[in-house]
């Protein structure tokens, strides 16, 4: 996929400058690393608090996860440790547009996860009672009243969970639209920008090094998405971190057979603001087996055989690329950051087949609508399937936020707002203490309660 391939998707709506800058500023209170919707929404939270921060991006804002991800802003089925976070997140998405003055996508037509099974049914039942806990709102529905979210679906289904105060946003949108908004209120964003690494001085934080020079700060955040374990091994820090690949499908305009997102095993669907569909294999993932697979695969022991039935174990080059990749490097010269632009994987073709024979068969009225670009984005997921939210007990002033797993789109809002408190000592009023590091390594018993 290359960036002509697919225009806009891939160049997202980032209207600034795509080429590198002729230089950075001397230095910063603050800087971040990732122009992800993470880091983009944190520049953003810290801007509006009057800290001076850069943002620091390798390619372009929202070239990898947060631009590539299937839009979809829920609270229903998540863990209950996330919950006041997605909660915060939701009362951002709904004011942002309006905050900000630009369209992000944001509506709230329901997210359904759609049960063939009384098996199924019972296990998202056995969820209503966290969702009852933070009043999201989240109910059983049977398939009659099911039937009147999906026109002319021939799914099977018993029923579904449902929630209607959950949404959907563009992605293509919502993180270039948070980064002129962190722009406006101060912040520097810089793209083409790789940061190689981090100067320490007497133990602590004192610089980070980019592809264009030095920032003198005393405080990162690397939020660098799928690339945070690598950096932080450079560092000696050890971030628990595995990769795993989703296909999705775009879908020319047609019209309506649903108006929210719907998942279940064979289909991921959901309405786009240009009235096509973003689709997907159900919750279907491909996880490339590397040696980071051995390094920390027995952390992720009970995440696997939780999402067993829709992770498919992959053995090709990944491994011997990760293999070959070096464990450090010199910041002198050019880093594995920079020769990786933007992380952007095939999409897997079996996967793309399937996709179009399961809308078909349960979307018959989808049969002649054109399928008219695809792509594949890298998910980075912790042992225990929530983020990890931290600074590094070993380097004062070098601060963690990654593995969002697959759900960090919805909750980018809210998660930079509590990291932005994080860094600025601004109380969010969010409790970032179930997303500490140390958790994977003091045995606390890992313990995911919700799939990828
Ligand atoms: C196929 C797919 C479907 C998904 N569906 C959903 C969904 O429906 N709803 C939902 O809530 N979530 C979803 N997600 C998950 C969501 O997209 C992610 O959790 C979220 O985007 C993570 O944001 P991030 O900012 O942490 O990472 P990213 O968006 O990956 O951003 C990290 C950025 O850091 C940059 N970077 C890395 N290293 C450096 C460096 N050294 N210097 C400078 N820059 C660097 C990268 O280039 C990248 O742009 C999905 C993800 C995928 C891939």
């Amino acid at each position: 996929m290359s960036q002509t391939d697919h225009g806009n998707f891939v160049a997202g709506t980032w209207s600034g400058p795509l080429e590198p800058p002729n230089s950075v500023p001397s230095s910063a209170d603050v800087v971040v690393i990732g122009g992800g919707i993470i880091g983009a929404s944190t520049a953003w939270f810290l801007a509006k608090q009057g800290v001076d921060v850069v943002l620091c991006e390798k390619g372009h804002i929202a070239g990898e996860q947060s631009g590539r991800n299937w839009g979809w802003v829920r609270q229903q089925g998540r863990d209950t440790r996330e919950m006041p976070m997605i909660v915060e997140s939701m009362r951002i998405w709904r004011g942002l547009a309006a905050e900000i003055g630009e369209d992000v996508g944001y509506t709230e037509q329901g997210v359904l996860y759609a049960a063939a099974t009384d098996r199924q049914m019972n296990r998202y039942a056995a969820r209503i009672d966290t969702a009852d806990e933070f009043k999201v709102g989240t109910r059983m529905i049977d398939a009659n009243e099911l039937a009147q979210h999906v026109s002319g679906g021939k799914g099977d289904w018993k029923g579904a969970m449902y929630t209607a105060t959950d949404g959907r946003a563009e992605p293509h949108k919502a993180t270039p639209a948070i980064a002129r908004a962190a722009v406006s209120k101060g912040a520097t964003v810089l793209t083409s920008c790789a940061v190689r690494g981090i100067e320490i001085s007497a133990g602590q934080v004192s610089a980070v090094v980019t592809e264009h020079g030095p920032i003198r700060t005393s405080t990162v955040l690397c939020a660098a998405g799928a690339w945070t374990s690598m950096f932080c091994r450079s560092l000696g820090i050890s971030v628990p971190q595995l990769k795993v690949r989703g296909t999705v499908a775009r879908m020319a305009p047609s019209a309506s057979v649903l108006d929210g997102n719907l998942c279940d095993d064979r289909i991921g669907i959901r309405r786009r603001q240009d009235g096509g569909y973003t689709l997907a294999l159900g919750t279907n993932l491909d996880h490339p087996i590397t040696p980071s697979t051995f390094r920390f695969g027995l952390k992720y022991l009970r995440a696997f055989l939780m999402d067993m039935e829709s992770v498919q174990l992959l053995i090709g080059r990944d491994f011997a690329e990760e293999w070959s990749a070096p464990k450090t490097w010199s910041l002198d010269a050019e880093s594995p950051f920079e020769r990786t632009r933007v992380l952007d994987p095939e999409p897997n073709r079996k996967v793309l087949k399937s996709i179009r024979l399961n809308v078909d068969k349960v979307f018959p009225q989808l049969a002649d609508v054109e399928i008219v670009e695809s792509w594949a984005g890298m998910i980075d997921m912790t042992p225990d399937i929530i983020p990890l939210i931290d600074e590094a007990a070993s380097l004062p002033g070098f601060y963690i936020a990654t593995g969002f797993s697959g759900h960090g789109f919805g909750i980018g809002p809210g998660a930079g707002k509590a990291i932005a408190g994080m860094l600025s000592g601004n109380d969010s009023g969010i409790d970032l203490k179930e997303f500490r590091l140390s958790r994977f390594f003091d045995g606390t018993p890992i313990r995911p309660q919700a799939g990828v």
